[in-house]
């Protein structure tokens, strides 16, 4: 898991990254037995089988890893049904919401939960999905000072308490944002804008990807785009590529 974690660190899953997930399972046979090793022995078998992994591969074992840290986040940190207050309107007042040249917020639901952590099982998080709140270390240290509603406010635990609550009929965007089980990087600033489809949120690119939440041809989900070098990340694309890219420089002027 330590591997999977390292490899969704940077920005882009690479074939290096998986030739070392390969040879780690290689040189571990017992890890590609168990769970969760056991998930990714026969797709980079058949990654290999023509002798060249390509783009949509890649996307694949990323698609593969992020949804192994969902489950395995499941299993060492399951979380008590349901601390949700009755009768409470989850939905009301919870909109990614932008005025014309501001920031995309998060308007939380004014919800508190302990969620509990999955680095150090046994302990709790105090999260608090109005102003989007926690008090892991990686929200004190990084998150904390961007202003209140700023998606990047959502840590791992906050994006887990999300997901916990299971809130309904929110806009795709905001969906596919709070299904990612990768935390945003905190430098990162959003926006929402509109190429004829609803509402996508998109990222600046402090370290060369912007992250994009839209609709694409298997639905709503996260697309990385290197507007400098007009470049998708495996060769995905979402529908309206072609104005995502100037709306990025637009809304994200250098
Ligand atoms: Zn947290």
């Amino acid at each position: 898991m330590a591997l999977c974690e390292k490899i969704l660190l940077d920005e882009e899953v690479s074939v290096e990254e998986l030739y070392e997930l390969a040879e780690f399972l290689n040189a571990n046979p017992e890890a590609g037995k168990h769970w969760p090793g056991n998930q990714f022995v026969e797709p980079l078998q058949e990654g290999w089988a023509d002798g060249v992994i390509d783009s949509s591969e890649l996307a694949l074992m990323e698609r593969l890893i992020v949804e192994t840290r969902r489950e395995w986040r499941r299993r060492v940190a399951p979380m008590e049904k349901t601390e949700a207050p009755a009768g409470a309107d989850l939905t009301s007042g919870f909109a990614a919401s932008t005025d014309s040249g501001e920031l995309a917020r998060i308007n939380g639901p004014d919800v508190r939960l302990e969620v509990p952590s999955a680095s150090y099982p046994g302990s709790n998080h105090r999260v608090d999905l109005k102003t989007l709140t926690c008090d892991c270390s990686d929200w004190k240290f990084r998150r904390s000072t961007l202003p209140e509603g700023h998606f990047s406010r959502c840590c791992e635990h906050i994006l887990h308490a999300f997901e916990h609550l299971g809130v309904e009929d929110l806009p795709p965007m905001l969906q596919a944002f709070l299904e990612n089980t990768k935390p945003p990087d905190p430098e990162k600033n959003w926006y929402l804008g509109d190429v004829g489809y609803g509402s996508i949120l998109i990222s600046d690119a402090p370290h060369g990807w912007s992250d994009v939440f839209a609709r694409g041809k298997d639905g709503w989900g996260m697309f990385g785009c290197n507007f400098r070098q007009q470049r998708w990340k495996y060769d995905s694309e979402p529908d309206g590529a072609g104005a995502i890219i100037p709306l990025i420089k637009e809304k994200f002027p250098e």
